[in-house]
């Protein structure tokens, strides 16, 4: 069930767009498809800015389409629903994360894995089965998407500072859950404090773990622990510190967004520990095998999270008050953040303020 295949792209829409391999974003006019049966229609209120999107606007993957509207972490109004749509009503504050459609009929459908769907459909940078229509993301005014792919936002969560969670939240989120890391007492590393790095220690924190940062930047220190809730912090390039460190964790998530050695970080786990890879680097990267037969340990990945999982994963959130800290920004300095991503220079989750700031 593809949720646009042979339906008619007419309603007008206006967004930013990458044109070619630089990344530099510029106003772009294109069309969505009318709203269907099951389908919400949405204003955009706010959009996160992941390092996907600046991946995949700079072809770091090799098969960005352009031009890109990139954007994931979408959330906003409903201003239409369908005949067949009863879980949401005109108005509601809604979120779209980075997958809009799936087959439905998978084993991984079945099991509310969508995101592990062959036919999985991402929010962007594809090309609909069928029908040669591109699909566009959220630095954009409006959204129109199946029913199934929307979730329903906590009313005590600020839509700002939330939308981050539609992406870094699950992705950090799923794979806690999937391999056990998510246990009261376990001492957890999460390598990288960026956009994604950062929520994975508020929910670990949430979880009643004991969270280590592993960081390449000593100014993110006193922030780790005095406003993010982190137990202690490890400086990735310092020797001594990592060494002093060997075998203390229970498992680590790794949201690192450029190739790095993995070596460090299974000394770092204790026998049976688990690394796991959600960043999302471009370059093969080699493992050590003997450190993993002698600890029996893990090296996995994790792609996002199924809905299922991504409306309780909001609604954990907003049981314990867990968003992302986040620069607002208007739509016109989203090349100045695109380039200060790049360099690591944001605490830590870039957020288009689409409603105040889009302008035709
Ligand atoms: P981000 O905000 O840029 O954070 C990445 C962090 O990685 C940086 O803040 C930095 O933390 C660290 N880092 C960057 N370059 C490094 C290097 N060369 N060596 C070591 N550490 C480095 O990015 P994000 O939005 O959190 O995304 C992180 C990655 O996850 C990206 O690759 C993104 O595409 C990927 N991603 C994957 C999924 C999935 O489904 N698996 C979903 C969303 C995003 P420190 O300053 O603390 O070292
Ligand atoms: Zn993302
Ligand atoms: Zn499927």
């Amino acid at each position: 069930m593809s949720n646009s295949q042979g339906e008619e792209h007419t309603q007008k829409a206006f967004g930013w767009a990458a044109r070619d391999t630089s990344g530099v974003l510029s106003p772009f006019h294109f069309t969505r498809r009318v709203n269907g049966d099951d389908d919400i229609t949405m204003k955009i209120l706010y959009c996160g800015i992941c390092h996907s999107d600046l991946h995949v606007t700079r072809n770091d993957f090799g098969f960005g389409l352009y031009p890109v509207v990139p954007g994931h972490e979408i959330v906003g109004v409903v201003t239409e629903v369908g005949c067949n749509v009863e879980k949401f009503k005109i108005g509601d504050k809604v979120g779209v994360g980075c997958l809009i459609g799936s087959c439905h009929s998978c084993e991984n459908c079945q099991e509310d894995l969508e995101i592990y769907c062959p036919k999985v459909e991402i929010t962007y940078n594809i090309v609909d089965d069928g029908t040669g229509k591109k699909n566009y993301g959220g630095y954009s005014d409006i959204f129109v998407v199946n029913k199934h792919f929307a979730v329903r936002f906590p009313e005590n969560l600020p839509l700002d500072a939330a939308a981050p969670l539609l992406c870094a939240g699950i992705t950090v989120y799923s794979p806690m859950k999937y391999y056990g890391l998510d246990k009261s007492g376990l001492h957890l590393g999460v390598v990288g404090l960026g956009g994604l790095g950062h929520v994975a220690v508020k929910f670990a924190k949430a979880f009643g773990m004991k969270v280590t940062v592993i960081s390449t930047s000593p100014s993110k220190k006193k922030e780790a622990i005095e406003l993010l809730g982190a137990d202690s912090f490890l400086l990735s390039k310092d020797s001594d510190q990592m060494k002093g460190a060997v075998s203390t964790m229970d498992g680590i998530i790794d949201t690192v967004s450029a190739p790095h050695p993995m070596a460090p970080l299974i000394d770092l786990l204790k026998p049976h520990g688990k690394l796991v890879v959600v960043g999302a680097s471009e370059k093969t990267v080699e493992l050590p095998i003997f450190p993993l037969l002698m600890g029996r340990k893990l090296v996995g990945g994790s792609a996002v999270g199924g809905m299922k999982e991504t409306q309780e994963m909001i609604d954990f959130a907003g049981k314990h008050n867990i968003v992302a800290n986040i620069e607002v920004i208007s739509m016109d300095y989203v090349n100045t953040a695109m380039d200060r991503l790049a360099r690591g220079d944001i605490r830590y989750r870039f957020v288009i303020d689409i409603a105040n700031t889009l302008t035709v």
